[in-house]
């Protein structure tokens, strides 16, 4: 260890130098939880004061420690990571002396100005914040064991999981208390008692897949119903991402008149580079228009015109839009009805598709034909509260005499009933004609090749990794999984959340688990019924988790291990050729070559296990860590010319051509080319140099320390590489079919209707075309009489936005972040008032399956009768009274199964009360730490 990590490292930190210090390692002194893995309602001792006062220092002193060298006279400054699943992917850099972080920068290569073909990656708050991430006074130090749990299922102790002390102890006594535990488990139980993070892959599963297998939940995750099914009436889904690839690339955001944006946060959710080519078009003139429960941020940041719809009841509010297009087209022209009879089936009684069995149509269901309910502005006002003029303001919008971009986010899916919703956004966006133009689109504004990123201009090269199948085919419904633990079953409903082949009727089934093991995440704290889930933790033999911070599930395990951060060794994120930045690649470097204290990579644990569990370690890790950190930057490529085709176009291009084949017909492939060159210019001396990794000289465009030092290089953007979805099919649906039954875009869709009725959950039969659904826990279920309007026992609407502080559960404990964004619970001013609250006030939020207290924060820009609840923050349960003091959406949450998917994600979906808490007001984030004292 170097000098000056040294000095840092045996500094005697207090909370508010902590606070101050821009890069405090160790801080081994700082003892706030003075018992276990206490939060902060322990009683501080008399060296913790400082720790619970509330720091007096602001933004502007944070880093102001004089102790630290002048950071303009020493130091380099480095390419650093920032891993996390936001999809920003944004270049990150850090000034480093001797191991340690002095300051933190963003990309600065490019001038970025307009008309040079290059960006900035610039990087949000978050990671700007991320020295706190790495060399957090909060960081786990050393492999920890909770005191009143043994190895051997008996002296267990479940109960006091969560609140338990802990001791340290060595990596040997860790990892052959795993191994054992894991031998003694699945020769005792099989494999179908060990339940492991659906998320994580890589090292650990292949471990447990060498042993047996494991069970784990699926979900649709963040992609709501959205990833239900979008193939089979044909939208892109690739690499597990739905409708990606349909929007036009962000360059050609300031082609549109207006942009519509169905929910989505990026300033808050991807805070880098996604709302500056928003904020691009606005300048150029483009309008906005943003559908949501509150006007957020970045609708303020575009001076949106705000169509405000509440959770959970998009579908009601497109239905009237469709409805208003219908009435007004023959006055208005806004209808393309060449579009929707030559790329689409099953809009009206023509255009039906040939495998159709249902006699009904979108068009005749909308007018009201079926079920007697036309479906109009003042029918969906009643369940949506979207004014009835803006309905009809938004028909007129979106028709096809405008240049509109409709972009979704996935949020309004993230709901139970919104089994319909992603069929109906395509249906709306043909209606308009928005597809295959400049200008116009129709599909995601996710980060990845979506509506505010484009086709991928430069990738790594690839990782190589060991893969084992599971043999277990045992999979539990997201929303179930806790409860299905602690029951001891549940509904199976086939083997995958997001293809129609995977799907299978449901079937009750028992199952036993006894081991719950975190590898790669905190789904303890990302899932939903968190109570449940400590209940689930507590009932099994043996809890094993691994991080860099104590999680929630590091918290009610038995076993804790320490892992590095990517900061920290050659931990290739192998993601990462997946989540490029478009027409940039990020290339990081570690800040240390090796661990903060004990900390270990996932595979040297891997491999440690591998060797205790008598398993081919050489063949789970066939290639060092280092070694394929330098086989991803030898094999970079980029794009060099030719047609540029994205995942489904090239495959449905190839699907044609191969029937065209088996028929004895011509298929003309010309025109179908990519040329990828070398990225890297690789010497030997550069591999001589680097050390440790097999390698050959190779010619690139950049050199290797080139790259590793600037950190990204960049696709120079010109006209021939710009993207427009799709562009192939509207120009050539026969050559380019989507990849629906149809070839075209099913508006009525037999597959989903008949992959959707044979899960049976429920009796009444989806309709083949986008209908509405009541939604369970949405805004019908909040009156105890819908006809008279009487409220129920919960009568606000929860929904989940994520929050700028944190990307899902991680970055949440960085304390210049808490300080920054506090995360109260925002609620409609009236509402607040007629409840006696004013903001800063603490709140009592309950639902049917728990209670949290936040702050609450009084607003005018949140629907009345809504109330937002930022997804990710760390749950903290006083154990007195059950209530989360640390204000989890995932508390508030529970085992709710969609109305027709038992897989959906129903986050937005959760019915509360809200009522001013009487006790003492809950401290401010920044002012607790979760620190395990040992
Ligand atoms: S957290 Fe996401 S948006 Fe922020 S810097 Fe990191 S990758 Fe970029």
């Amino acid at each position: 260890m170097s000098s000056m990590l040294e000095k840092v490292s045996g500094a005697n930190f207090d909370r508010r130098v902590f606070l101050k210090g821009a890069a405090v390692a160790a801080a081994g002194a700082v003892t706030a939880s003075a018992v276990g893995c206490s939060s902060g309602n322990q009683e501080p001792q008399e060296e913790t004061v400082e720790a619970s006062a509330r720091p007096e220092n602001t933004l502007e002193e944070v880093d102001l420690w004089t102790d630290l060298p002048d950071p303009d006279a020493e130091g380099t400054w480095i390419p650093v990571a920032c891993w996390h699943n936001c999809g920003g992917r944004c270049s990150n850099k850090a000034l480093v002396k001797d191991g340690v972080v002095l300051r933190q920068k963003t990309d600065d290569i490019y001038a970025d100005e307009e008309g040079q073909g290059h960006f900035q990656n610039r990087a949000c708050p978050r990671g700007r914040s991320q020295q706190q991430q790495c060399f957090g006074a909060d960081r786990l130090k050393y492999p920890m064991k909770r005191k009143n749990w043994e190895p051997g299922g008996v002296n267990v102790n479940g109960e006091l999981r969560g609140v338990d002390e802990w001791e340290r102890i060595s990596w040997e006594e860790a990892l052959d208390m795993i191994a054992s535990e894991l031998q003694r488990i699945y020769g005792t139980y099989g494999a179908r008692s060990v339940y492991f993070s659906t998320y994580a892959y890589g090292p650990y599963s292949n471990i447990l897949n060498t042993l047996g297998g494991y069970v784990y939940a699926d979900t649709v995750e963040s992609y709501g119903n959205w990833k239900m099914c979008c193939s089979a009436y044909g939208t892109p889904f690739y690499n597990s991402n739905p409708d990606i690839e349909g929007a036009n690339d962000r360059f050609d955001l300031p082609n549109a008149e207006t942009i519509v944006m169905l929910g989505g946060n990026p300033s808050w959710a991807s805070g880098g580079s996604p709302s500056y080519h928003f904020a691009r078009a606005k300048e150029a003139g483009t309008k906005f228009v943003y559908v949501g429960p509150s006007r957020n941020i970045t609708a303020s940041m575009l001076d949106a015109r705000w169509i405000p719809v509440r959770p959970a009841t998009d579908t009601a509010m497109l239905l009237a839009v469709a409805y208003v297009m219908l009435e007004q087209d023959e006055q208005k022209q806004l209808i393309d009805w060449d579009f929707l009879h030559t790329y689409c089936v099953g809009f009206d009684a023509k255009s039906m598709p040939e495998d159709a069995v249902l006699d009904e149509n979108f068009k005749d269901y909308v007018l009201g034909v079926y079920d007697g309910v036309p479906k109009t502005p003042e029918w969906a006002t009643e369940i949506c509260g979207t004014p009835v003029e803006d309905i009809e303001w938004l028909a007129e919008t979106v028709g096809k005499q405008h240049k509109v971009m409709l972009l979704h986010s996935y949020a309004a899916a993230r709901s139970n009933g919104t089994e319909n919703l992603s069929q109906l956004f395509l249906t709306i966006g043909a209606m308009g004609g928005h597809m295959g133009k400049s200008g116009h689109a129709t599909g995601a504004m996710y980060h990845y090749e979506a509506g505010n990123a484009g086709p991928q201009l430069v990738k790594l090269g690839s990782a190589t990794s060991a893969f084992v199948p599971n043999p277990i085919t045992e999979v539990i419904p997201g929303g179930e999984t806790w409860k299905a633990i602690v029951d001891g079953h549940y509904t199976y409903c086939g083997t995958s959340g997001s293809a129609v082949n995977g799907w299978a009727p449901k079937e009750e089934r028992d199952i036993d688990i006894k081991a719950i093991i975190s590898g790669a995440n905190n789904f303890l704290q990302s899932k939903m019924n968190v109570n449940d889930g400590i209940r689930a933790y507590r009932k099994v033999e043996f809890a094993w988790a691994n991080d860099y911070k104590l999680s929630s599930s590091c918290q009610y395990s038995d076993i804790v291990l320490p892992v590095t951060t990517k900061w920290e060794g050659y931990t290739p994120d192998t993601s990462s050729p997946g989540w490029i930045n478009r027409e940039s690649q990020v290339i990081t470097s570690p800040v240390l070559e090796e661990g903060l204290y004990e900390a270990k990579s996932d595979q040297w644990i891997a491999d440690q296990l591998a060797d205790r569990l008598g398993l081919d370690r050489a063949a789970l890790s066939p290639v060092s860590e280092k070694q394929n950190y330098f086989n991803m930057i030898a094999g970079a490529k980029y794009f060099a010319g030719g047609k540029l085709m994205y995942s489904q176009d090239s495959s449905a291009l190839l699907t044609a051509a191969a029937k065209a084949k088996a028929a004895g017909e011509d298929f003309d492939m010309s025109g179908y080319t990519e040329e990828w060159k070398p990225l890297v210019t690789i010497t030997q001396e550069d591999i001589d140099k680097f050390g440790d990794v097999v390698g050959e000289p190779q010619e690139g465009v950049i050199g290797f320390d080139e790259i590793r030092a600037q950190g990204v290089y960049q696709v120079e953007m010109t006209d021939d590489k710009r993207w427009i979805g799709y562009k192939d099919f509207i120009e050539d649906p026969e050559k380019y079919p989507r990849p629906s039954k149809s070839g075209k875009f099913e508006i009525y869709c037999q597959t989903k209707a008949d992959g959707i009725n044979s899960i049976g959950i429920n009796p009444e039969p989806i309709k083949p075309y986008p209908n509405y659904i009541v939604p369970k826990e949405g805004y019908e279920e909040s009156f105890a009489d819908w006809s008279a309007k009487e409220r129920g026992e919960y009568p606000f609407q929860m929904y989940t936005p994520h929050y700028l502080r944190r990307s899902h559960t991680t970055l949440d404990n960085l304390p210049w972040l808490q300080e920054a964004f506090e995360n109260p619970v925002f609620m409609n001013a009236s509402d607040g008032e007629a409840l006696g609250l004013k903001t800063g006030d603490t709140v009592l939020v309950s639902s049917k399956w728990g209670q949290v207290l936040r702050h609450v924060s009084l607003m005018e820009s949140v629907m009345p009768g809504a109330i937002a609840v930022p997804h990710g923050v760390r749950t903290d349960i006083d154990p007195e009274t059950g209530i989360d003091t640390g204000g989890s959406e995932n508390t508030l949450l529970g085992p709710v199964v969609s109305n027709y998917f038992p897989q959906v994600s129903g986050y937005n979906t959760c019915l509360v009360k809200v009522e001013k808490w009487t006790g003492e007001p809950i401290p401010y984030d920044y002012e607790k730490t979760f620190i395990p004292s040992v």
